[in-house]
């Protein structure tokens, strides 16, 4: 058990990565994360309670399904959920993938706040999702953008509002 400083009941003696008891996912990067933040807090760098971004989680399977933020809408006044079918675009087709779909779940100003992905590049969209999530990237920040086409950055501006 660790506070939001990832002291454990020796607030000298500091924990990070899967040792610790937490809801958020157990994963590589995670533990990477809380180390530099506890390396920062030793060294009196910084003195804030640690503040996680959105963290991806992946299943290498075949698709796959990766996930971003919120994935649950628990109130549907709050968000718009919009789900996309792209397995006919470019993206997809000049790799001949089968089938990619996704689901977006954007607040009420227009950010996205999670996604759900389901294809064999999966993977390396959801980091770009989280990209935007993170950075509150829209539409509108993404169209100044030009990015080589078809990829998946190239679809973001389709994705965003
Ligand atoms: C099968 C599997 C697949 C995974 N795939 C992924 C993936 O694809 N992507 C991803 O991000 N994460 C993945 N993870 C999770 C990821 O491995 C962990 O989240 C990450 O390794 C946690 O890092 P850690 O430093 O907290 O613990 P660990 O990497 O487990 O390191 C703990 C170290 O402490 C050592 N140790 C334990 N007890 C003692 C002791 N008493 N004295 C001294 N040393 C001790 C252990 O030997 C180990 O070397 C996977 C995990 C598993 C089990």
């Amino acid at each position: 058990m660790v506070n939001e400083f990832l002291q454990t009941t020796n607030p000298k003696i500091f924990a990070c990565g899967d040792i610790i008891e937490k809801q958020l996912p157990k994963l590589t990067p995670v533990a990477t994360f809380e180390g530099q933040y506890v390396a920062r807090k030793v060294t009196k760098e910084l003195q804030e309670a640690i503040k996680y971004p959105v963290i991806p989680t992946i299943v290498y399977g075949s698709p796959k399904i990766a996930t971003v933020g919120v994935t649950k809408v628990e109130d549907d006044r709050q968000t718009v959920t919009v789900t996309q079918e792209m397995t006919d675009w470019f993206t997809y087709h000049r790799v001949n993938e089968p089938l990619a779909k996704a689901k977006f779940v954007f607040n009420k100003e227009n950010f996205l706040i999670g996604a759900s992905v389901l294809s064999e590049q999966a993977d390396e969209l959801i980091d770009f999702l989280a990209i935007a999530i993170n950075q509150q990237l829209t539409k509108r920040i993404v169209d100044q953008w030009i990015f080589g086409y078809p990829t998946l950055a190239s679809d973001l501006p389709y994705l965003l509002k």
